[in-house]
């Protein structure tokens, strides 16, 4: 793998900021990641971004086909040429925004694995978008900001508790690959990075519309974190007033003044459940 600022300049080209362009730039934690995420030669993978191709070209030697998705056009030319020069057949490169590929298209009846050094300013987005596809998906192996990945992994009760901890831990399982220091990108990074493993679990309790309503839920309870759930469940799209709220929580065993950060995944589950039923 050639030096990512040295393919860059000798193409003329620079690292978009508004694309997250912090490139891998150390093939051997390149290696370790994918080594780790455990690819073999039955699966297909989906990586989203690959960019210059750090994570593709050892993936490609684990698996049996990658589909690489990548927006920026610019990179596409660099990074054919790259697997060309390595031998690389395997890789099929998708010149396309990772929010218009359809993952249910490219397993053909087979779950993927999903691979990515996410741009950091969609990562919660591609998460909702494999959460709502995770029939298609087995697992995910995927770079964060370190801040992002400590909020999916975070326990009940603290700071860092929020939507995404409890959207990631009631369809996942959640596992922590490595934590990744901003020297080894290039361009370096203001933040450190973390790359974490999300096993979708086969099932869940809920799914279709219900499970829309679910995640309803969760955001509107987190959507003013220092009120107590009373109130921060009415006065917004679940369309309930404070009264209500107070009375569906009772119901369920929660006391009213309560604050969403206290509630435990079940508890949400539990909280859905009366509230769907009113
Ligand atoms: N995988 C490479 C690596 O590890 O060095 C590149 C990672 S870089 C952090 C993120 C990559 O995602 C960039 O190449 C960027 O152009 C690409 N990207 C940004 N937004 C995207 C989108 N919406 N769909 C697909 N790729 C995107």
């Amino acid at each position: 793998m050639t030096y990512p600022g040295t393919l860059l300049r000798k193409e003329k080209l620079f690292a978009k900021k508004e694309l997250g362009q912090n490139f891998l730039a150390d093939p051997k934690t390149a290696e370790m990641i994918v080594n780790r995420s455990k690819i073999s030669k039955n699966d297909t993978v989906l990586e989203i971004g690959a960019g210059l191709g750090a994570l593709t070209v050892h993936a490609a030697k684990k698996a049996a086909k990658i589909y690489a998705v990548e927006k920026d056009k610019r990179l596409i030319k660099i990074l054919t040429d790259e697997l060309e020069s390595v031998g690389i057949v395997n890789v099929e490169l998708i010149n396309q925004d990772i929010f218009k590929v359809d993952t249910k298209e490219l397993g053909f009846g087979r779950k993927l694995i999903v691979l990515g050094n996410l741009p950091y300013n969609i990562s919660s987005q591609v998460l909702f978008k494999l959460v709502k596809e995770r029939n298609n998906i087995k697992k995910a192996i995927l770079m964060f900001q370190k801040e992002l990945a400590q909020r999916i992994q975070a326990s009940c009760g603290g700071r860092d508790y929020g939507r995404l901890s409890v959207v990631m831990q009631y369809c996942s399982k959640i596992k922590n690959i490595a934590d990744i220091g901003g020297h080894l990108f290039f361009p370096k990074p203001e933040v450190e990075s973390r790359v974490i493993e999300l096993s979708f679990f086969e099932t869940t309790c809920f799914s279709g519309e219900k499970e829309d309503f679910f995640f309803k839920v969760i955001k509107a309870a987190f959507s003013k974190r220092r009120k107590t759930l009373r109130n921060s469940l009415a006065g917004n799209e679940l369309d309930i007033d404070s009264k209500t709220a107070a009375q569906i929580l009772k119901q369920t065993g929660i006391d009213p003044v309560r604050r969403a950060e206290t509630l435990d995944v079940n508890e949400f589950i539990d909280l859905t459940r009366t509230l769907w039923s009113k």
